[in-house]
């Protein structure tokens, strides 16, 4: 079989242990064969990562700039016990916080749904991605644990020394207190993200905030969305027949439950962060999440959701033959493939993209599965397998398709 050409590189960036096992197995098995893969490589292994001081993960992130495209392995995020596990020089930051900062962008998350899984809410029939805006907020707020009786103030200065202040509370003992903020030009990157990808993907957005109750800070977001849509994207969402829709946040959850799904939700930071984890749950699995940061520039790094899957690796290294699913991480690289495939007008290459991701959900819908699903799955006969003849399985169905 000719391999499928390729004209810009990817950017390509590894990862840590078990996922980086599965790297190697994915490329091997379901992308080299097929593709005459162009790839700039960054290694965001945490070894290489301390002997460059971090500035590997820097690199990465400046070459996604340059391509627009990239694909990254599970990269573990230091912690006192790596520091001492790896030997480390210094306890690097997240390399997907780094990837972010350098980005400016804003991560979307998607379920792969199977037929023999169905997602604990019932009248979900398709996927609901959730876009998390991961700046400010809570994450960056100031706090302070008030020991008594006091007032509580907040107040901003300007650069030529003028103030707002007001008072927030009269504590009358202890309590507590926090001063949390967010940039308008994030929030426009944001809204910019959301309205973009919702154009791509061709599917509704749906956003909400608690206006009602924080009317200067949720109201700028709610605000700032309606600009930007009113502005930049009403033509395009109206032509693409594609609808924006924003309430209250309690009445879009109540909405989210009774959907069928098939529409981008984007969440403020703290929301987000709760209703991603309630989302994937309630789909199934952590190891069927998709995950792609898009810039407001139109750059994408596509990921899994979860991490390295360290209890596994650990097994591994003595020599077991792990169950770990590699779904999420092999649609990292069909989603930055399709990517490329547009970006450059490569139909062959578009065409790969999809039929891989047709030879795993085949693979899935026919009961071979790994152990994570096994247990999810319902009304058919299942085959548990681990990663390597998973991936056999994938490949075998993967060439049938290619040939017919
Ligand atoms: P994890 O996602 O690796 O594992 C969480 C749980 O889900 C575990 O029980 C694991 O067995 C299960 N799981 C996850 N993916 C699976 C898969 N593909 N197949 C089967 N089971 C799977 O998260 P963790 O254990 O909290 O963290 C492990 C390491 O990963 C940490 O060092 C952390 O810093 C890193 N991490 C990286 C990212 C990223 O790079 N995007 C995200 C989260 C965690």
């Amino acid at each position: 079989m000719k391999k499928i050409q390729m004209t810009t590189p990817i950017v390509e960036m590894d990862g840590d242990e078990m996922t980086r096992v599965l790297w190697k197995m994915i490329k091997d098995e379901l992308i080299l064969p097929f593709v005459e893969l162009k790839s700039e490589y960054y290694d965001l292994g945490l070894k290489h990562r301390d002997e460059t001081n971090d500035e590997v993960t820097v690199q990465a992130a400046l070459a996604n700039k340059k391509y627009g495209v990239s694909v990254k392995c599970a990269t573990i995020t230091p912690n006192a016990q790596r520091m001492d596990e790896y030997n480390l020089h210094k306890m690097w930051k997240s390399p997907n916080g780094t990837i972010r900062a350098i980005l400016d962008g804003t991560v979307f998350r998607t379920p792969i749904m199977i037929d023999p899984i169905s997602p604990v809410v019932k009248n979900w029939k398709k996927p609901i991605t959730i876009a998390r805006h991961a700046f400010g907020d809570i994450y960056k707020a100031t706090e302070i644990k008030v020991p008594g009786a006091g007032v509580a103030k907040l107040s901003f200065t300007d650069e030529k020394g003028e103030t707002i202040s007001k008072e927030i509370f009269t504590f009358e003992g202890a309590g507590v207190l926090q001063g949390q903020f967010n940039k308008e030009d994030s929030i426009y990157s944001f809204a910019r993200s959301c309205f973009a990808y919702a154009l791509d993907a061709k599917q509704d957005l749906w956003f909400g905030a608690k206006d009602t109750i924080s009317k200067t800070y949720d109201h700028r977001f709610k605000d700032i969305f309606q600009e930007v849509y009113d502005n930049e994207y009403k033509e395009q969402f109206e032509k693409a027949g594609i609808t924006y829709f924003y309430s209250l946040i309690d009445d879009i959850v109540a909405r989210v439950i009774r959907s069928e799904g098939g529409f981008i939700w984007a969440c403020k930071n703290y929301d987000g962060d709760v209703m991603s984890d309630m989302v994937s749950t309630a789909f199934g699995s952590l190891a069927m999440m998709t995950s792609v940061l898009v810039s407001p520039e139109g750059n994408y790094e596509y990921e899994a959701a979860h991490g390295t899957v360290t209890r596994h690796y650990y097994r591994y290294l003595e020599g077991e033959k792990t169950s770990t699913n590699p779904m999420a991480t092999i649609f990292a690289w069909s989603g930055a493939l399709r990517k490329r495939g547009e970006k450059d007008g490569l139909d062959e290459l578009i065409h790969f993209a999809d039929t891989l991701e047709k030879a795993c959900l085949d693979t899935l819908n026919s009961g071979v599965m790994t152990k994570d699903l096994t247990r999810l799955a319902e009304n058919i006969e299942v085959t548990e397998v681990n990663s390597e003849e998973f991936l056999r399985a994938i490949r075998s169905r993967l060439e049938t398709l290619l040939e017919s």
